[in-house]
């Protein structure tokens, strides 16, 4: 295959040059007099991205999927009742994680396609007069279906009851990409991983917890190990880890945070929106949906596109792969074959979105499906031609 891979699926994302090249360095020394140098602005840092400014984060050497762990087994005790709902594969795969601990789980299961139902979490709330629920969780942005859920709305669901339970978010996808605020919102336990809109390779896991979520450990009485507070708090204070740390991906950590603050995360929400839009508008004038139901569904990071009857959607992911040298993202699970996604977060500008929805619409096209040669990417050019006329405008 010809020309370089081009990678649009919803992570790992593409990594920044300079990213790249911070991580590119002889192996240092983790117990060095100056490594705390590195580490402790690196935790303070994190924070920032979260915003979060009086709990702490932890930098696990894992997915995201240990973090999610992470939280669980630290703050929670086996047992304890928790409020989830399922809506995609990794809402499903988050509860299954609850299940297999031993939480007793209340899930609510929702069409995929729609997100977090916030009604019915209120309704489960105020009827929790006992306060049962200990914790609450959220998928701030189901990746594999494309649908970003309403955070806000359930820290007021909570507020509005008065329910003491904490609040887990699933930011895996979202944090660093998507507008996202831990303290304003009242997240306790919030996740990501590296390989999103970090921009790094998979292998750290971050979580992010509130001084209520590090108070509620202390009395926690869950197993946990590899991934306790405690181990990583005593270590962490002085800039080191209980550990073995993944040193060159700290590094590259310490420029993906430069990036991103020279950036502005304000200015990075507003590029995803954006790009997002781009994306929308060449679904649109395909003809196409989104697996999104509603426009308040629609996710800044990744669009799942419904393919019509008797397409293929594992042979559409195949074709682009091996005759555009293009990786889009496959259906998950219930979704399989029937939808392709498109990942556009992390370090991603207009053309590299147009060159996704060009591989796209040739593929959809040799795959046979009816849409007008050029309509994706032509919708594309205009939206993001208004956009910059309207802000030329502006100014
Ligand atoms: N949660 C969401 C929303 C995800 O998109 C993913 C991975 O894509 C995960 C959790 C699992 O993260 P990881 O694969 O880093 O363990």
């Amino acid at each position: 295959m010809s020309g370089y891979n081009h990678l649009f699926i919803p992570g790992p994302t593409n990594i920044p040059e300079q990213v790249r090249q911070a991580m590119n360095l002889p192996m240092e020394d983790m117990r060095s007099p100056q490594y705390p140098e590195l580490t402790l602005p690196l935790f303070a840092d994190v924070k920032k991205v979260f915003k979060n400014r009086n709990g702490r984060v932890f930098i696990y050497p894992s997915s995201g999927t240990g973090a999610w762990e992470a939280a669980m087994t630290n703050v929670l005790s086996p047992g304890d009742r928790v409020l989830m709902s399922r809506f995609g594969q990794f809402s499903h795969l988050w509860v299954d994680m609850a299940e297999r601990l031993g939480f007793e789980v209340d899930c609510l299961d929702m069409e995929w396609g729609t997100g977090v139902p916030v009604e019915l979490y209120a309704e489960r709330l105020a009827a929790d007069k006992a306060h049962e629920i200990k914790a609450v969780f959220v998928t701030h942005n189901e990746t594999a279906t494309g649908v970003t859920s309403d955070v806000a709305a359930v820290r007021a669901a909570l507020d509005a009851c008065g329910h003491p339970a904490l609040l887990f978010v699933d930011g895996v996808s979202s944090i660093g990409s998507i507008d996202f605020r831990q303290d304003e919102w009242g997240v306790d336990c919030a996740v990501s991983g590296s390989q999103k809109g970090f921009m790094l390779p998979a292998g750290l896991g971050f979580l992010s917890v509130s001084e209520k979520a590090l108070e509620a450990a202390k009395t926690a009485r869950h197993m946990r190990c590899y991934f306790s507070f405690d181990d990583m708090i005593k270590t962490n204070d002085t800039g080191y880890f209980p550990y073995t740390p993944p040193t060159q991906l700290l590094r590259g950590l310490r420029a993906s945070l430069d990036l991103m603050f020279a950036e502005g995360l304000e200015n990075i929400f507003a590029r995803h929106h954006h790009l997002a839009n781009g994306v929308r508008a060449a679904v649109s004038a395909w003809g196409l949906k989104l697996c999104a139901t509603e426009p308040k569904w629609h996710s800044d990071t990744v669009s799942a596109i419904r393919l019509p009857e008797g397409v293929d959607g594992a042979e559409v992911i195949r074709h682009a792969y091996r005759t555009y040298n293009t990786s889009l993202g496959s259906g998950l699970s219930k979704v399989a074959g029937k939808v392709f996604r498109i990942g556009h977060l992390g370090s991603l500008n207009e053309v590299m979105v147009l060159g996704a929805l060009g591989a796209a619409e040739l593929t959809l096209l040799d795959c046979g499906v009816k849409i007008e040669p050029g309509s994706g990417v032509g919708s594309a050019i205009k939206q993001f031609r208004s956009a910059a006329t309207a802000s030329t405008a502006k100014a």
